[in-house]
């Protein structure tokens, strides 16, 4: 009996089993961490679409499994490339049809700022999990209404804040939870680059929502409370502008504000679209310091605080954060920095706040 029991344990049982569990269905549906996989489209196949989706090849717990795009040709390179189905491939008319798609289970809007909303509502309606780039839209009250119809349509709403997930960032922070540093006192983010080609979207008011602000001084705003730990009560800002034509009206060149945090700490921060080299979080305290440099960069980023340099290993922004964003959507589990519509509907009430007191010179009043 038992070499019978053997028998059927080691020739029957294997194909028992295997019809259940193939392959596809493996990969698609487990991981080797063995929580359930995030399938994705990403909507908007540019730049940093391109990087999230290469990102993705190394998660354990996400999977670019469709796209979403205006352009043909482009879609036929990454289906070739990513190995993406017909059947999970839509164009900017179609879309709304992911919604009998079973095999989606969130929808990644990487497109234009100004056309976030759009999509994130759409996406929403359709059923499926919506993660957005930042800015997540380009004012608060879009923003609410895109969180609205999130809650609605029973869906989350993610931002992608990859620095959140970011290992010398969360040292820092923990560092500061754990009271090491201190009482902070002040904290300063420079952020921008020089952009290049004046015919691009992020110059163009209609599409961008602003200027260097919503692209790379959001950087420095949402820096500031994570690494202050604090929400601004108030801010103060000033614009500069050298170069009327490339920057419209309603586009921003150079803006420097400020912060004032309720603990009686201070900010100091500077967005641009017209240097280079600034990419420095700087924050002091009661007990010390600590320095990020580069401090949001695709990485490997650099810091030090006052007992030496941060040292944890640099892995792939994009990568983590997906892997995260699925424990996140399927177990509910809690950054230690959010990344949800909330979040980023705090970034967008300052930047709102930040482009008022450039309008009217005066300081503007926060309550997040
Ligand atoms: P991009 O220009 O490289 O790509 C934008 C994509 O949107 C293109 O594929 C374009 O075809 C598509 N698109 C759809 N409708 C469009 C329209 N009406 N006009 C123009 N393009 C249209 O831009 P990007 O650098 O990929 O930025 C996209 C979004 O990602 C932005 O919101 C940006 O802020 C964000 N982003 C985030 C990070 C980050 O590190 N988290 C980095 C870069 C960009």
């Amino acid at each position: 009996m038992d070499s019978r029991r053997d028998f059927l344990q080691k020739v029957i049982a294997p194909f028992i089993v295997l019809p259940f569990l193939s392959s596809k269905e493996k990969s698609c549906n487990q991981s080797d961490s063995d929580g359930r996989v995030l399938r994705v489209a990403i909507m908007g196949l540019g730049g940093y679409g391109t990087m999230v989706a290469e990102a993705m090849k190394d998660c354990k717990r996400a999977k670019l499994v469709g796209v979403i795009s205006g352009t043909p040709s482009k879609i036929k390179y990454w289906q070739s490339k990513y190995n993406i189905p017909e059947k999970n491939c839509y164009n900017y008319e179609n879309y709304d049809n992911i919604k009998n798609n079973p095999d989606i289970d969130a929808v990644y809007v990487i497109t234009p700022n100004a056309l976030h909303k759009e999509g994130v509502m759409r996406v929403a309606k359709a059923g499926k999990h919506a993660i957005c780039e930042k800015p997540m839209s380009v004012n608060a009250k879009d923003g609410e209404e895109m969180i609205e119809a999130c809650k609605q349509a029973n869906v989350k709403l993610l931002v992608g804040y990859r620095m959140h997930f970011e290992p010398k960032t969360l040292e820092i922070i923990r560092m500061r939870k754990d009271g090491e540093l201190g009482k902070i006192k002040f904290f300063q983010g420079l952020c921008g680059f020089t952009i290049g080609d004046p015919n691009q979207w992020r110059l163009n008011k209609k599409l961008s929502g602003g200027g260097s602000l919503m692209d790379i001084g959001i950087y420095a705003i949402n820096g500031s409370r994570y690494m202050t730990g604090e929400e601004p009560a108030w801010v103060t800002a000033q614009e500069t502008k050298t170069d009327t034509v490339k920057f419209k009206d309603g586009v921003d060149e150079t803006i420097q504000f400020q912060f004032g945090f309720p603990s009686g700490a201070v900010a100091s921060c500077l967005s641009t679209y017209n240097m280079d080299n600034l990419d420095r979080f700087f924050l002091d305290a009661e007990n010390g310091y600590a320095e990020l440099w580069p401090s949001t960069g695709y990485g490997p980023i650099k810091g030090r605080t006052n007992k030496g340099e941060l040292t944890q290993p640099h892995k792939t922004h994009q990568t983590v954060q997906m892997d995260e964003m699925a424990a996140i959507i399927f177990e509910g589990k809690k950054p230690v920095v959010p990344v949800d519509g909330e979040e980023a509907l705090k970034d967008l009430k300052i930047i709102d706040a930040i482009y008022l007191a450039v309008k009217t010179g005066q300081k503007v009043d926060l309550k997040l």
